[in-house]
């Protein structure tokens, strides 16, 4: 039996991790893909929880030797997700997810096009702008780049199969719940 694959996807500041995490404190059988980065960790994230830090000459090694399923550049730094796990996962009859970007979601539909494509958005531009600041780990020349980059990845929400706007995050959670809990439910043939 081979597990379903959710890719999330949305703007930084959008709320994804959040709504992942408490998803899954509520769901069994889901596993959470972590991402390789060149991206400087920021306060209070962990190696090996949050991402795998690396740098650009060990990103690069994996790239070539096709280790990840994707990758992309990502508000100028490297992000990529791993074959191994996830592959061994979803053949071992595991959910997973992936919480990547949208051209990294374009890459993943190509060669899972069985996966299952959830975009979660801000209600405004303006929250997002709020909560990027809230969160106190980013200069604002990034959140500038961060919310211009926003506004990018939401034209591409017409590609994804659900759409959840992040207002109150229980609803998210509990919008988020339901789509995993209908798809394991879904029909499938073949
Ligand atoms: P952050 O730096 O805020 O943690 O992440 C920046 C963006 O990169 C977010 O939209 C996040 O979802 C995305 N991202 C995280 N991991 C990956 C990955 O493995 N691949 C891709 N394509 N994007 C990722």
């Amino acid at each position: 039996m081979s597990g379903l694959l959710f890719v999330l996807s949305g703007p930084s500041g959008a709320g994804k991790s959040t709504v992942r995490k408490a998803v899954m404190k509520q769901c069994k059988g889901l596993k959470y893909s972590i991402s390789y980065t060149t991206r400087l960790r920021r306060e209070g994230e962990r190696e090996a929880i949050d991402y795998y830090f690396v740098d650009d000459d060990t990103f690069k090694h994996m790239k070539e030797n096709h280790m990840f399923i994707e990758w992309a550049k990502v508000h100028g730094n490297f992000y990529g997700t791993p074959r191994l796990k996830m592959e061994e996962w979803l053949q071992s009859g595991f959910d997973v997810i992936l919480e990547i970007d949208v051209q990294g979601a374009f890459q993943v539909k190509r060669n899972y096009p069985q996966g299952i494509f959830v975009f979660i958005a801000p209600p405004s531009l303006e929250t997002l702008g709020e909560r990027l600041r809230n969160r106190k780990t980013d200069r604002e020349d990034v959140i500038y780049l961060r919310m211009m980059n926003a506004l990018g990845e939401m034209k591409s929400i017409r590609d994804y199969d659900y759409l959840i706007i992040n207002n109150i995050l229980e609803e998210t959670v509990h919008k988020f719940h339901s789509v995993i809990i209908a798809e394991r439910c879904r029909i499938r043939y073949g």
